[in-house]
C-alpha cells in the first residue's frame, strides 16, 4: 500500500459531501446557541491518564483502542477518543465552576479510536458534543435530551429512537452489581472471555456485550429499575414527565448501561436501524462524580455526543443544496478585460459576493462551459466592445436571458448585489 494513501479507518471528506458535515455542524451550532451553551475547543492531544481515570481501565476504549505514544519528552500521551474527560478537565483548570451556573458548553472534533474499521465505524471519526456542569436537576437531563432531540429533527433524519435508562448512583449500584455478579455467575462457564472478566471488573458492562453466546444468557438478568434508590427512582420518574412535557417521544431500555465508567443515574442512547450494525448516532448520560474526581467541587453534570459520520451517512440520501454555488463568472476576452474584471471580482467579493473571473486568454465558447460547471447562476461577458461602452453583458444560465450591467459607476457592488439576487425571477 501506498505511503500516500489515507491511514486505514480514516478518510476525507471532500465536496460535495462535505456540504452534509456543514449542515450539520451549522444545524447544531444554532440548536447549541438557543440552549445557551456556548463552544469551547479542547485539545486534541492529553495525558493518557486522563481517559484511563475518567473513562475506567476496564472499559473497550482505554484496554483496546487508545492512540497513544511516548512524546520526546518520555510522557504517554493519547489522541482524545472521546470528549467529555477533556472538557472536564478544562472544567476544573480553569476554575470554571466560577462562572455562573449552569455552565454549558459544547465541542466538535475528530477523535480516535483504534477498531475495526467497517461502515459508520472509523479510527479517526468526528463527534460534537455537550456538556452542562452544576445541576443535579432532572429539568437539565429533560432539556438535554429535548436539545439533542431538536437537532436531529432539524436535520430531518427520521426513524431514530432515543432510549433512556438510569443507572443509578453510589448508593444504590453497588446492590445491583452484586445481584448481577451472582446472577452471571452462575453462567460462567458460558460467557465469552472479555465477559469473564468483566464479572470482576465492571459487570454492568455484561450487559453491553453483542456476542451471540452471551446475549441469550442476559434474558433473565436482574434489571436496574428494581434496585434503584427512592432518590434515583424520582429523579427518573420526573424526567419522564419533564420529556412527555417536552414532546420528546422515547422508549425506557433497562439494558442502555454504556461502556464509559463515569456514568451516573441517567444513560441514553439515539439509534437508528438504518446503518447495519453501527447502531447509535448519540449518546450521553449523567456523571455526577466526575468533577470531584479530577480534583474540582462536586459538581453534577450531564453529556452527549454525536457521531457526525453516521449522521452525514442518514442524511446522504437526501443532501442539502450548494446554497455557496457561484452566483457571478467572468467572462474577460483579451487582457485588458481581465484586469478590469479581476479588479471589481476583488470589489465584488469584499462586498460578499461569490465570483469566479476567468482567463482573459479563454474563448468564449470554453468560457461558458467553465461557467455551467462551475455552476453559476450568471455569466458576465466583458469584451472589447463591452469595455469601450463600460457595460458588460450578462447573460443568465438557467433561462437565457442577458442584459447589460455598468462595470464602474459609484453603485457597481449593489448593483451586482441585485443582479444575483435574482438567480431565477425577472431582472429589474
Ligand atoms: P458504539 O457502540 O457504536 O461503539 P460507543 O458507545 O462506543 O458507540 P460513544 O463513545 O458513546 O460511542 O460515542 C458517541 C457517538 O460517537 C456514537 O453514538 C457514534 O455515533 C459515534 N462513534 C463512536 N465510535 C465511533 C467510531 N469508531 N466511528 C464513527 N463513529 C463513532
Ligand atoms: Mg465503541
Amino acid at each position: 500500500m501506498s505511503r500516500f494513501n489515507t491511514l486505514k479507518g480514516v478518510q476525507d471528506i471532500c465536496p460535495p459531501d462535505v456540504l452534509i458535515w456543514q449542515e450539520i455542524e451549522r444545524t447544531a451550532r444554532e440548536v447549541f446557541h438557543v440552549y445557551g451553551f456556548g463552544e469551547i475547543k479542547i485539545p486534541i492531544i492529553e495525558y493518557t491518564d486522563l481517559f484511563v481515570r475518567s473513562i475506567g481501565g476496564d472499559t473497550d476504549i482505554v484496554e483496546k483502542e487508545m492512540y497513544t505514544f511516548t512524546d520526546r519528552g518520555g510522557r504517554s500521551i493519547t489522541l482524545r477518543p472521546e470528549g467529555t474527560a477533556s472538557v472536564v478537565r478544562c472544567y476544573v483548570e480553569n476554575h470554571m465552576h466560577n462562572l455562573p451556573s449552569p455552565q454549558k458548553f459544547y465541542y466538535s472534533g475528530p477523535m480516535f479510536r483504534y477498531e475495526r474499521p467497517q461502515k459508520g465505524r472509523f479510527r479517526q471519526f468526528y463527534q460534537i458534543g455537550a456538556e452542562a456542569f452544576a445541576s443535579e436537576s432532572p429539568r437539565c437531563d429533560a432539556e438535554m435530551l429535548s436539545m439533542v432531540n431538536n437537532i436531529l429533527l432539524r436535520l430531518s433524519i427520521g426513524n431514530l429512537r432515543l432510549e433512556i435508562n438510569s443507572i443509578g448512583c453510589k448508593v444504590c449500584r453497588p446492590r445491583y452489581r452484586e445481584a448481577l455478579v451472582s446472577y452471571f455467575s452462575e453462567k460462567e462457564d458460558n460467557l465469552c472471555t472479555d465477559c469473564k472478566t468483566r464479572l470482576r471488573s465492571n459487570p454492568l458492562r455484561l450487559l453491553d456485550c453483542k456476542i451471540e453466546t452471551c446475549v441469550p444468557l442476559k434474558a433473565d438478568a436482574p434489571l436496574i429499575p428494581d434496585y434503584l434508590c427512592d432518590g434515583c427512582k424520582s429523579h427518573h420518574e420526573r424526567l419522564k414527565e419533564l420529556l412527555a412535557a417536552c414532546n420528546v417521544n422515547f422508549y425506557e431500555n433497562p439494558l442502555i448501561v454504556r461502556g464509559l465508567d463515569y456514568y451516573t443515574k441517567t444513560t441514553f442512547e439515539v439509534t437508528t436501524e438504518h446503518l447495519g450494525a453501527q447502531k447509535a448516532v448519540a449518546a450521553g448520560g449523567r456523571y455526577d462524580y466526575l468533577v470531584k474526581e479530577f480534583g474540582g467541587p462536586a459538581t453534577a453534570a450531564i453529556g452527549f455526543a454525536m457521531g457526525m459520520e453516521r449522521l452525514a451517512a442518514l442524511m446522504s440520501e437526501n443532501p442539502p443544496k450548494d446554497s455557496a454555488a457561484l452566483p457571478i463568472y467572468f467572462a474577460p476576452l483579451g487582457q485588458r478585460a481581465e484586469t478590469i474584471t479581476l479588479s471589481l471580482s476583488e470589489k465584488l467579493r469584499a462586498g460578499g459576493l461569490g465570483v469566479e473571473p476567468g482567463d482573459g486568454a479563454t474563448l468564449l465558447k470554453s468560457h461558458m462551459k467553465k461557467a455551467d460547471k462551475l455552476n453559476a447562476a450568471f455569466v458576465v461577458i466583458v469584451g472589447d466592445e463591452e469595455l469601450d461602452k463600460g457595460y458588460g453583458t450578462w447573460r443568465r444560465l438557467s433561462d437565457g436571458t442577458q442584459g447589460e450591467i455598468a462595470l464602474d459607476c459609484p453603485d457597481v457592488v449593489d448593483n451586482f448585489l441585485r443582479l444575483a439576487r435574482c438567480p431565477e425571477e425577472p431582472v429589474r
